[in-house]
C-alpha cells in the first residue's frame, strides 16, 4: 500500500484542547470458570480536537474493545471518560444517544456492518433519522445524496444494496454512515484492513480530505504501523490492555522508547531500496500471552529482548519523557508499582 503521507498543504487544524480523555480505563470480559478477560487494563488517553491519534498494536491487545468502550458500545469495568469535560461514563441511555452522534464509528468490515438488506439510501438515512437530523423525506434525501458526493459516491448509489458494490465502495458507504449524525470525533477501526491494498490508500486519502473539510477529529486504531504513521499526528502502542508508548508520530516512529514499538516498526518496509536492504527485522519470541493471565510487572517481559532485573517485580509506569512523549518500560528510570518485595526493594533502592 502506498499510504498518503501529510504534507503541509492538507494538514488539519492545529490540534487544540482536550476533546477526549480516559482515565484509569478498564474493560474485563468475565470468563466461566476463570479470570476474566483483561481486554483494556487501566488505559488513560487523550484525544485532542482536530488531530488524528492512531492506537496501534497487535490483534488481541484490546485497541478495538479501546475504541467500542469508548462510545460506550461496550461498559468499562472501571474508569472514566470524559467527552469535552462531560463524564461519559455516567450517561443515562437517552443521553448516550447524543454522545453517539457526537463520536460515531466506522468499522473494519464493511460488509459485516451495513444491513445487507437495506438499500444504502436507508444505511446512510438511518442515523438522519435516529438523531432527528434533515426532518421530512425530501430533506433526508437530499442530505443522503448530499453525504453520498461527500465520500466520492454518485446519487445513483442510493438505490443499490451492498453486495453490489465493491469493498472500497462499501467503505466509503461506512464513512458516509459516520458522518450523517455530524460527529465531532469519528473511531477509525481498522477501517482499510479488509480492503484490496490498492484501494486502502484511496480511502485513506479521503479520511484525511474529510478531516481537513470538517475539523474531525479521529481516533485512528490499526495493527499497520505504516498506515498509523502516514496518517497520524500523535501515536498510541497498545500492548495486552496498557498503553506502553505515546508521543508526537515523528518523535515514536523516528527515536522509540519502547522495546515492543521498536519491534513494531521493526517490521515496517522501508520506501528506500538500499536502507530496505539492511533493515534490521526485530523478530518478538512467543506469542502474546493471555490477557486473563499477564506477566507479573511488565506485560512485555515474557518477549521483550531487553528485558532485565525490574522488570518482573514492578509494573512500569507511563513515565513522561518530554514534550509530551511517553512510556512504560525501565529502560528509562524504574516507575512504576511494585508487585512484590523484589520490587518494593527495588523501587527503595534502584542503585
Ligand atoms: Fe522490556 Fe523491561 Fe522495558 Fe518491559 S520494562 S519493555 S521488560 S525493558
Amino acid at each position: 500500500m502506498t499510504a498518503p503521507a501529510r504534507t503541509p498543504a492538507d494538514a488539519p487544524p492545529a490540534p487544540g484542547e482536550v476533546l477526549l480523555r480516559a482515565e484509569g480505563l478498564a474493560v474485563h470480559f468475565p470468563q466461566r470458570g476463570g479470570p476474566p478477560v483483561r481486554a483494556v487494563d487501566g488505559v488513560d488517553l487523550e484525544v485532542r480536537r482536530g488531530e488524528t491519534l492512531g492506537l496501534v498494536g497487535e490483534s488481541g491487545c484490546g485497541k478495538s474493545t479501546l475504541g467500542l468502550a469508548l462510545l460506550r458500545l461496550v461498559e468499562p469495568t472501571a474508569g472514566r471518560i470524559e467527552l469535552d469535560g462531560t463524564d461519559v461514563t455516567a450517561l443515562g441511555r437517552r443521553e448516550l444517544r447524543g454522545l453517539r452522534r457526537r463520536v460515531a464509528m466506522v468499522f473494519q468490515d464493511p460488509y459485516a456492518s451495513l444491513d445487507p438488506r437495506q438499500t444504502i439510501g436507508r444505511i446512510v438515512a438511518e442515523p438522519l433519522e435516529v438523531h432527528g437530523l434533515a426532518p421530512g423525506r425530501a430533506a433526508r434525501r437530499a442530505r443522503v445524496d448530499e453525504l453520498l458526493a461527500m465520500v466520492g459516491l454518485d446519487p445513483s448509489f442510493r438505490d443499490r444494496r451492498p453486495h453490489e458494490l465493491s469493498g472500497g465502495q462499501r467503505q466509503r458507504v461506512g464513512v458516509a454512515r459516520a458522518l450523517a449524525g455530524e460527529p465531532e470525533l469519528i473511531v477509525c477501526d481498522e477501517p482499510i484492513s479488509s480492503l484490496d491494498v490498492s484501494i486502502q490508500a484511496q480511502v485513506l486519502n479521503l479520511l484525511v480530505r474529510l478531516q481537513r473539510e470538517l475539523g474531525l477529529t479521529y481516533l485512528f486504531v490499526a495493527h499497520d504501523l505504516a498506515a498509523v504513521q502516514h496518517v497520524s499526528d500523535r501515536v498510541a502502542v497498545m500492548y495486552l490492555g496498557r498503553i506502553v508508548e505515546v508521543g508526537d508520530t515523528a518523535r515514536v516512529t523516528g527515536d522509540p522508547a519502547h522495546p515492543y514499538t521498536r519491534a513494531l516498526l521493526s517490521a515496517v518496509p522501508v520506501p528506500d531500496p538500499p536502507a530496505e536492504r539492511v533493515r534490521r527485522r526485530i523478530v518478538l519470541s512467543g506469542d502474546v500471552p493471555s490477557p486473563a493471565a499477564p506477566p507479573s510487572g511488565c506485560r512485555f517481559r515474557t518477549r521483550c529482548p531487553d528485558a532485565f532485573e525490574p522488570c518482573p517485580h514492578v509494573d512500569p509506569a507511563l513515565a513522561d519523557l518530554g514534550g509530551g512523549h511517553r512510556a512504560a518500560c525501565h529502560l528509562h528510570g524504574v516507575v512504576g508499582t511494585p508487585v512484590d518485595e523484589a520490587g518494593a526493594a527495588l523501587l527503595d533502592d534502584p542503585a
